[in-house]
């Protein structure tokens, strides 16, 4: 079983070297264990912050074990009446190529059916970022038909199923996206109504000027997936009482400074700005992974995946993801 540990924690940007590949046993299967072989891992963002010793709003990730990271794969050997070998099942493996899960522990392995879904999708638009972008729409934007919503890292895992929900909704879907590919990308298969090139906007007045133009109605809801110059230009176009969802800030996660420039647009909009954490609203995924299987089946979320080959290659790609070398979701295939 190869696995990739946590080895030291980065000093500023993270590098390969904060990552060691080592070979081990699996163990023996006690009474109540499953034994499951991962095809493929999930690389997400929020992995750099549990890569630092300071807790921000999850633990940190200890030096020396297998890096923390959602699977999916199949059951190959089973001690827990509830699995059995040929199972495909998702959970929280982490980067190595099998893991022994305790069946009896909540949550931490839940079989899926992949007749209408394909597997890997259950990292992605029918898993935690697609809950992700259900949630910070319907609870914190909860936008009404014709509204204008905006979304920052747009043709990436959250931001694609971002763009089918608030479109079942009837709204008009702006995104934010680092280059003109992932941008016609966004238009012509995600059903975006318009992608902003932020490369080609690089500070807040070109920015808010682009905003102005995609947006001629203002907006009325924002999902932040980045922070920075990119949060303070869709400020300025904000309508009266706008919501923002406060998803993840990634230009900030290896320790760049994101200052607001204009917090005082917050009382002269009347916006209502709210953080939220995806893992904390359990109790809502069973309807939000409903909605975005129904999305996925019917055609109307078309995700796209990236995938890198193998264990070994997960560190570069990861550090890839957190540079927007990524194209949609980032997955590392196993075996
Ligand atoms: P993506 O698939 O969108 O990949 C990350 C993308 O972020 C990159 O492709 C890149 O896209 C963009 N990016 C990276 N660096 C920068 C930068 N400096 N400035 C602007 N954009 C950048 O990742 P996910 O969809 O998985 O996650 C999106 C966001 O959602 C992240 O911020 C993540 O932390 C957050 N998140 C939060 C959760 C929560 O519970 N609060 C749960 C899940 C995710 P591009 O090339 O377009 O710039």
């Amino acid at each position: 079983n190869r696995q990739i540990l946590l080895d030291n924690r980065p000093e500023g940007e993270a590098v390969a070297g904060n990552f060691k590949l080592v070979t081990t046993d699996t163990p023996a299967l006690k009474e109540g264990e499953v034994l499951v072989r991962h095809h493929y891992l999930s690389l997400d963002p929020y992995m750099r912050g549990r890569m630092n010793e300071s807790k921000s709003y999850a633990q940190p990730q200890p030096l020396g074990e297998v890096m923390i990271g959602g699977t999916v794969g199949e059951v190959v050997e089973s001690k827990h009446p509830k699995f059995k070998t040929g199972d495909q099942v998702v959970g929280m493996g982490g980067w190595q190529e099998y893991s022994v899960v305790d069946g009896n522990a909540p949550g931490m392995l839940r079989k899926v059916d992949t007749t209408h879904v394909p597997l890997s999708y259950y990292l992605g638009a029918v898993g935690m970022p697609g809950v992700t972008a259900w949630y910070g729409l319907t609870q914190i934007i909860a936008p009404k038909e014709g509204e204008t919503v905006v979304v920052s890292a747009a043709s990436g895992a959250v931001g694609s199923a971002y763009a089918a929900l608030a479109k079942a909704r009837g709204c008009r879907v702006v995104g934010i996206a680092g280059g003109p590919e992932k941008c016609a990308y966004a238009v012509d298969e995600l059903g975006f109504d318009a992608c902003i090139d932020y490369r080609q906007h690089p500070d807040v007045k070109t920015m808010a000027k682009a905003l102005k133009e995609a947006c001629p109605n203002g907006i009325d809801g924002y999902f932040e997936n980045v922070g920075g110059y990119i949060l303070d230009a869709v400020l300025l176009r904000t309508n009266a009482f706008a919501r923002v969802a406060v998803c993840g800030m990634i230009a900030g996660y290896d320790g760049a400074p994101l200052p607001l420039q204009n917090p005082a647009l917050i009382l002269v909009n009347r916006l209502k700005i709210e953080g939220f954490i995806v893992s904390e609203h359990m109790e809502l995924w069973p309807q939000a992974l409903q909605e975005l299987g129904t999305l996925v089946a019917q055609g109307k979320l078309k995700p796209r995946e990236t995938v890198a080959q193998g264990i070994e290659s997960a560190p570069e790609a990861f550090l890839g993801l957190l540079k927007g070398k990524n194209f949609g979701k980032q997955l590392v295939k196993l075996i």
